[in-house]
C-alpha cells in the first residue's frame, strides 16, 4: 500500500533534497529500511549499531508516536504518514495562576489606557491584566526567539522579565534577531534588549543576568520567576533549562528552530512530559548541526518565538488551551503546521517515576562536546604556516567540511568539499599517504571531523586549519567574506 514517509530538513542533505518519499510499506519500520537502503548514509543517523531507533528520533505515524504504541511495528494504512522528527538545535504558573486575586497589583490610570485591547477582552480583562503585571517570566536567551517572545510580552504588560545572556550583538544576528539594531552590533545582548523592551513599555522592570546559564547558577536564576522561556540554540543549554525546570516545578515554553523548520511546546512535568520524556538523549556531536553552521530563515524564529509569547500568556491567565502534552511542528517552506501528540513517560531520567537525575548535572558532557581527553594530540596549523606550506608543497590534501552553501561563499584554491556529516562515509575520498589540512568556518568542525575520522580508523595524518575560514580570511585574503 502506497504512504509517504516525511523527511526533516536536517536529514534532508542525505536525501538528495527530497522531503517527501512515496513507497509501498506495511509497517513504519518497513518504511524506515526502505529508506536506509536508498539513502545508506542515513542509516546511522536513524539506527545504532545494534538497529535500534536512536532515542534523539521520533517517529510518528499520523499524530500518534509510534514509541508509545507498538513500535516500529505499527501497521500502516494506504495513504498514512510517516514522520521523521529529530530533536533540533533554537501549565500554569502556579504563582501567576494561583494567586489571589487581592494579592495582585492595580493597574495605574496609564496602563488601563495602555491596556484596553487587552481589557475589552473578557478573557484577559482587568483581572487578567492584573495577572500579567503580577507575573515574571525569564527568557533564556535574546536572540531569534528570545526577541520577538520578549518584545510581544512586554507589550501585553508581563511586569517582570529577566533575560539570561552572554552574547554581543554581531551584524550576523540582525537578520533575524530584531530586538537588536544595526547601532547595538558589538553591545552585550541584555543591554541592547533591555533598552528596546523599556521603550516599547516603560511601566515593566526587565532583569538582566548577563551570564552563561550553568548547573552553577541556574536554580538560583531560574527560582525567581514564573515561567521560563526556552530561547536556546544549543543542545546543552536546552536539557539544562528542562531539568532546572523539572527540579524546581516551573512550566519550561520551548521552541526550537532549525532552517525552515520549527518546534513548540509547553513542558511541563507536574502536568505532562518535558523535553526529556521527548528526547531522552542529544544527538551525539555533529550530527544535528547548529544555527549557526545549518542556517536558519528569517522570519521562523519570529512565528516560533510568537508562538511561544502566546503560550507563555496563557499560562500567566491560566486559561486557554496550552501546549502541554502537544508538540506542534511547523514548516515554514510548505507552510504547514502539524500537531503530533506527546505523553509523559514514566521511565523519564529526570520527571519520570524513578528519576535517576535529580540534581543539575554536566551538560556538555551529557551532549558530548566535552573536549575529547586527547586533544592535546589535536594537530593544529594557522592560516599563515597553511598559506607557505602550500606555496612550496603541491601534496597537501584540503578537505573542507562545511556545508555546500558556506563553500559556495569562499573556498580555498584546491580544497574538496566533504560536509561534516558524511566525513566519515567518505573517508575512503581522502588519500592516507598523504597530509590532510581540514578546514570549516571556525575550526570547531573540522576539529570534530578529525575526531570521527580517527575514530573510524583513518589511519592518516590529519591536521586542523585553527581559526577556520575566519582566520584565513583575516591573515591571508581579506577579500574573503566573513559570514
Ligand atoms: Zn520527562
Amino acid at each position: 500500500m502506497g504512504i509517504s514517509l516525511l523527511i526533516p530538513s536536517a536529514l534532508r542533505q542525505f536525501t538528495g533534497g527530497k522531503s517527501e518519499l512515496v513507497m509501498e510499506a506495511k509497517t513504519a519500520r518497513e518504511a524506515l529500511e526502505r529508506l536506509v537502503r536508498e539513502y545508506p548514509p542515513l542509516k546511522r543517523h536513524l539506527f545504532s549499531e545494534t538497529n535500534e531507533l536512536r532515542s534523539f528520533v521520533n517517529i510518528y505515524v499520523g499524530d500518534e508516536d509510534v514509541r508509545r504504541g507498538e513500535g516500529l511495528d505499527t501497521g500502516l494504512t494506504d495513504g498514512a504518514t510517516v514522520l521523521i522528527v529529530p530533536s533540533i538545535a533554537g501549565g500554569s504558573p502556579e504563582a501567576g495562576a494561583s494567586l489571589p486575586s487581592s494579592a495582585l497589583p492595580d493597574l495605574s490610570s496609564a496602563e488601563i489606557e495602555r491596556y484596553s485591547r487587552h481589557l475589552m477582552l473578557p478573557n484577559v480583562g482587568i483581572e487578567g491584566q492584573r495577572k500579567l503585571k503580577n507575573a515574571r517570566v525569564l527568557l533564556v536567551g535574546s536572540g531569534g526567539l528570545g526577541a520577538p517572545v520578549g518584545m510581544y510580552l512586554a507589550a501585553a504588560g508581563v511586569g517582570r522579565l529577566g533575560i539570561v545572556d552572554f552574547d554581543v550583538v554581531d551584524v550576523t544576528n540582525l537578520q533575524r534577531q530584531i530586538i537588536h539594531g544595526t547601532r547595538d552590533v558589538g553591545r552585550p545582548k541584555v543591554a541592547s534588549a533591555r533598552d528596546r523592551l523599556s521603550d516599547i513599555n516603560p511601566h515593566i522592570h526587565v532583569e538582566v543576568h548577563e551570564t552563561r546559564l550553568t548547573s552553577e547558577n541556574a536554580l538560583e536564576i531560574l527560582r525567581d520567576y514564573d515561567v521560563i522561556v526556552d530561547g536556546t540554540d544549543n543542545f546543552p543549554t536546552r536539557y539544562l533549562v528542562n531539568d532546572a525546570c523539572v527540579l524546581l516545578g516551573k512550566p519550561n515554553v520551548y521552541g526550537s528552530i532549525f532552517r525552515f523548520e520549527g518546534q513548540a511546546s509547553v513542558f511541563w512535568a507536574r502536568a505532562g512530559a518535558c523535553y526529556r520524556c521527548l528526547y531522552p538523549e542529544p544527538p551525539p556531536a555533529g550530527l544535528v548541526p547548529s544555527c549557526a553552521e545549518g542556517g536558519v530563515f528569517g522570519v521562523l524564529p519570529g512565528i516560533v518565538g510568537t508562538i511561544q509569547a502566546n503560550e507563555t500568556i496563557k499560562l500567566i491567565l491560566g486559561d486557554g488551551e496550552p501546549l502541554i502534552n502537544r508538540l506542534l511542528f511547523f514548516d515554514a517552506w510548505s507552510m504547514r503546521f502539524r500537531e503530533l501528540k506527546l505523553a509523559k513517560d514514566p521511565n523519564c531520567p529526570v520527571c519520570g517515576e524513578h528519576p535517576s537525575v535529580t540534581k543539575l548535572v554536566d551538560y556538555e558532557e551529557f551532549c558530548g562536546l566535552k573536549a575529547p581527553s586527547d586533544l592535546a594530540a589535536l594537530e593544529e596549523v594557522t592560516a599563515t604556516e597553511l598559506k607557505r606550506r602550500l606555496d612550496t608543497d603541491a601534496s597537501v590534501q584540503l578537505i573542507d567540511v562545511r556545508e555546500p552553501f558556506e563553500f559556495s561563499i569562499a573556498r580555498i584554491p584546491n580544497a574538496k568539499l566533504i560536509p561534516l556529516g558524511q566525513i566519515v562515509n567518505r573517508k575512503s575520498e581522502i588519500d592516507p599517504s598523504r597530509d590532510a589540512v581540514l578546514i570549516c568556518r571556525v575550526g570547531q568542525r573540522s576539529a570534530k571531523a578529525i575526531t570521527e575520522l580517527r575514530q573510524a580508523g583513518f589511519a592518516g595524518r590529519l591536521v586542523n586549519l585553527k581559526g577556520g575560514m575566519i582566520a584565513w580570511s583575516d591573515e591571508i585574503d581579506s577579500t574573503i567574506p566573513k559570514y
